[in-house]
């Protein structure tokens, strides 16, 4: 089995209540259990960061499901590694909205507003596996 790591970003098609966010992340945990994926997912300023973690045939699959979810657009692939370990194993799907820490880890990657378009993959990625430790329940 190859294990790989695919991070993207993408852009809300319209606004999103908690609700709507409630809705993905319950699909994608349920879902993601099944197909052994992980990862973590990142939502604010309309941009969704996202990282999957798991068997390649899974991961692929998936994303090319999630690129054709009508929730979002412009779906872009930042990188996407072969991997020796998952790094968000713990998490089916975690999630951190616009928190304070959110906020102050942005400043840190000088940034203002959350724009991933902005971010190398170096710190897309880093940016992603530091919010996994303050994540936000909804
Ligand atoms: P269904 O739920 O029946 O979906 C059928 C179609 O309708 C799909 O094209 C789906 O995209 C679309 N759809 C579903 N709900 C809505 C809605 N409320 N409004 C508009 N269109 C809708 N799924 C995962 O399994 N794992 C993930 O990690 C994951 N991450 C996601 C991240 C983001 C940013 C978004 C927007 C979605 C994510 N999803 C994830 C959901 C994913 O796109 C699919 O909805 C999910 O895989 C189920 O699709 P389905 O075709 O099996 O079934």
């Amino acid at each position: 089995m190859k294990l790989v790591r695919l991070v993207y970003f993408s852009q809300a098609s319209r606004s999103m209540s908690l609700s709507d966010l409630r809705d993905i992340l319950e699909t994608a945990r349920s879902n993601n259990d099944e197909i052994a994926v992980c990862g973590m997912l990142c939502f604010e300023n309309q941009f969704f960061l996202q990282a999957l973690e798991g068997d390649r045939e899974a991961v692929n699959e998936l994303y090319l499901d999630i690129a054709d979810d009508p929730r979002h657009e412009e779906a872009t692939i930042i990188s996407y590694d072969e991997v020796e370990s998952p790094t968000f194993a713990k998490w089916q799907m975690g999630y951190a909205g616009g928190s304070e820490s959110f906020y102050e880890l942005l400043r840190k990657n000088g940034q203002t507003e959350f724009d991933p378009e902005q971010m190398s993959q170096t710190q897309a990625l880093s940016f992603l596996m530091d919010m996994a430790a303050f994540q936000t329940d909804i």
